[in-house]
């Protein structure tokens, strides 16, 4: 092909001046830079990126793929498939999601499509999209893309069918299945982007742990002590931990045999629990090595709620500060520590008194801090079960407790029990 006539190819498909083009593939010529590459810079030039079934589309494994590819072929197996209406360019679109694998990885994947892909086949895919995705290379299948079945099963070391545990979902997890019993529902009026909307919300369970969940489509499914099998949810994040939303295209359907659910809150080792990223309803066991500051007697923002330092608050300045009891523990198991914020009613109740009481202590000592020191001096070096939701940030790890109880198989409190019989 003369240079012309790439010139020629190459306008048309850009859409663009014949002459312009040709002018620019001379002067790449003149500095020695081979056609094809010349022909890319000229593209970019016009603001495009790689077109379809242009050469520059590469073959790869998944775990080959990068954030820096355009478009990829590749050969996969499909793991799960979700599907969603989502709000897109001020249109509601139905798009298909989930996850796909080879021998060498897996990769989530987004279609604008729908190509009727199901879980468990294998697919060569062409001229995919490659985007980023919180940080990580997704495949875009679009209308561009070319979808193969292919009759060989690919092998890949992953589960399929998007079949999950409780205690293994993370937020973004999409077209997700799940077996559980309800273990709360309540009925929620929100306001949707269509006026008022019907939904429930509440808490479900298997043997691994709880979850709080929203349907928004209310199904009478969704009843407390059902156990049900949810296929097609996805996972967000709702205050700090996975949530699970049942979607218009979830399908729901009673289970024959009851889902058991663990009694308590799963017990976890601490520095596993913070690699979760948050997790609803669990148990750490430790012992508190400290009582933070702004523990015990304090005073909170009528406005916010905010707790206040000398008076003011973060965000309303100075203000008439109202008492509340409160106390943030660190608890620590050998493998990692969080802070255990505990409410009035706890707090009240590893303190012996409540708020009056605590009033009273601070008046008489003229000191409040009297009421931390006690609770310090109660709870401190001790062995502690700690049942409570936890959050991870920027600021820490915290457990939002909603039982604690010292440790009774702990020797020191079974030997003073002992003495205490003794006594009696
Ligand atoms: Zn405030």
């Amino acid at each position: 092909m003369s240079l012309e006539d790439h010139a020629e190819e190459l306008a048309s498909s850009l859409g663009v001046d014949k002459q312009e083009v040709k002018q620019k593939l001379e002067n790449l010529d003149e500095y020695g830079v081979p056609i094809d590459e010349a022909k890319q810079t000229v593209r970019r030039n016009y603001g495009e990126t790689e077109s379809a079934g242009s050469e520059e589309i590469s073959t790869r494994d998944i775990d080959e793929i990068s954030t820096s590819d355009s478009r990829v072929t590749t050969t996969v197996k499909v793991l799960s498939v979700g599907k969603r209406s989502i709000q897109y360019n001020g249109e509601q679109h139905v798009i298909f999601e989930g996850e796909m694998a080879d021998e060498t990885g897996k990769i989530s994947y987004t279609s604008w499509e729908d190509f009727d892909l199901e879980a468990g086949e294998t697919l060569e895919l062409s001229n995919v999209d490659v985007r980023e995705w919180e940080g990580n290379p997704e495949l875009n299948l679009g209308d561009a893309t070319n979808v193969e079945r292919v009759s060989e099963d690919l092998e890949v070391p992953y589960p399929v069918g998007g079949d999950a545990n409780l205690a293994d979902l993370e937020p973004g997890d999409r077209g997700v299945n799940v077996e559980v019993q309800v273990l709360e529902v309540e009925e929620k009026t929100i306001d949707g982007r269509d006026g008022e909307t019907e939904i429930l919300s509440g808490v479900v369970g298997d043997e691994t742990g709880r979850l709080p969940f929203t349907d928004w489509e209310p199904r009478s499914d969704l009843e407390v002590g059902n156990s049900i099998r949810i296929e097609d949810v996805f996972i967000r994040e709702f205050r700090g931990v996975p949530s699970v939303n049942v979607s218009e295209f979830s399908t729901v359907r009673p289970l024959e045999s009851p889902v058991e659910v663990a009694e308590s809150g799963t017990r976890y080792p601490i520095r596993e629990a913070i690699e979760t990223g948050g997790m609803f309803d669990l148990e750490l066991t430790g012992n508190i090595v400290a009582v933070r500051d702004g523990s015990g007697l304090i005073e909170r923002c009528p406005e916010c709620g905010r707790v206040t330092q000398s008076g003011q608050c973060r965000s309303h300045g100075e203000v008439e500060g109202e008492d509340d009891l409160r106390v943030k523990a660190i608890l620590d198991d050998g493998t990692g520590t969080v802070t255990a914020v505990l409410d009035d009613e706890l707090t009240a109740s590893v303190y012996g008194g409540d708020l009056d009481d605590a009033r009273e202590h601070a008046r008489d000592a003229m000191d409040r801090e009297v009421v931390a020191d006690k609770i310090r001096k109660n709870i401190v070096g001790r062995e502690f079960r700690v049942r409570g939701t936890l959050t991870v940030d920027d600021f820490g790890a915290n457990l939002e407790a909603t039982e604690f109880t010292e440790r009774s198989d702990d020797p020191q409190t079974r030997a003073s029990q002992l003495l205490a019989e003794v006594d009696a």
